[in-house]
């Protein structure tokens, strides 16, 4: 994992060696040492060193978020403390319903995790999070997971987009849905609306700026208008991606054409 580095004022992301897993801390103004904690992930010696670092810098974890349920998503170490995690509540419900093969997933990927403390979040229903630090505006949709939660920081322009708008990963779509496509077309509507994005973070890749962001969604778009309608499309970040990315996008390419 990279160590956390500043992309706004206030506003840190690590990069984990796992899949580029993003980590964002957000650092409270009003009340010293607390800290907002978004997707902490994602091996054992990463949180352990995750929890050094907020240490090192007098931080405290709030409140924490996690974008949506995936394994690499929900997971916490004792270290990080006793905050409320928080997560959209139809997030909450997939948490809990399938619990087992989150575990699985954590145990498969990222060995060692006290998994009495994966993947347990509190519904939170509600614009913003609660917290003493700056405004983190909710972005709620059901795109890529159920319940899936962006937070946008209005005062940084930061939005933290959770598995939407990476530089490494093709749209990857929640294909047992009713409609994964719509689902995903309207979390991406609902992102691309957000008023004053300077900077989007990745749930995997690389932070990037308001430029970035609308070349983001403009790929992602060409990616889901081809894909849906059949057609054969070589996405670059196909190119040198892992061989799990290329069988997923087989696996898209075939859902549409069945
Ligand atoms: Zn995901």
């Amino acid at each position: 994992m990279t160590s956390l580095t500043e992309i706004a004022p206030g506003v840190l992301i690590a990069i984990s060696s796992f899949a580029l897993t993003t980590t964002t801390v957000v650092v409270s103004s009003a009340s010293p040492g607390g800290c907002l904690l978004i997707d902490p992930g994602v091996t054992v010696a990463e949180l352990a060193g995750l929890a050094a670092e907020l240490a090192e810098r007098g931080l405290t974890p709030s409140a924490a978020w996690s974008t949506h349920p995936h394994w690499d998503h929900v997971l916490w170490s004792a270290e990080l403390g006793a905050a409320p995690r928080y997560a959209v509540p139809a997030a909450v419900t997939v948490a809990e319903t399938e619990r087992g093969g989150i575990l699985d997933g954590a145990q498969r990927d990222a060995p060692g995790h006290d998994l009495s403390l994966v993947g347990r979040l509190r519904p939170l229903d509600g614009p913003a999070i609660p917290w003493d630090g700056p405004e983190a505006r909710l972005i709620v949709h059901d795109g890529h997971a159920p319940g899936h939660g962006a937070v946008f920081f209005p005062g940084s322009g930061v939005l933290v987009a959770g598995d939407m708008c990476s530089d490494v990963e093709i749209p990857l779509l929640d294909t047992a849905a009713a409609d994964p496509l719509g689902e995903y077309r309207t979390g991406m509507e609902r992102l691309a609306s957000v008023p004053g994005v300077r900077q989007v973070v990745p749930g995997h890749g690389h932070a990037g700026d308001a430029a970035e962001f609308r070349r983001r969604l403009a790929a992602d778009s060409a990616y889901l208008d081809a894909v849906s309608a059949g057609k054969p499309y070589g996405d670059p970040r196909l190119r040198d991606s892992p061989e799990w990315m290329r069988v997923t996008h087989e696996e898209q390419v075939r859902y549409f054409r069945s």
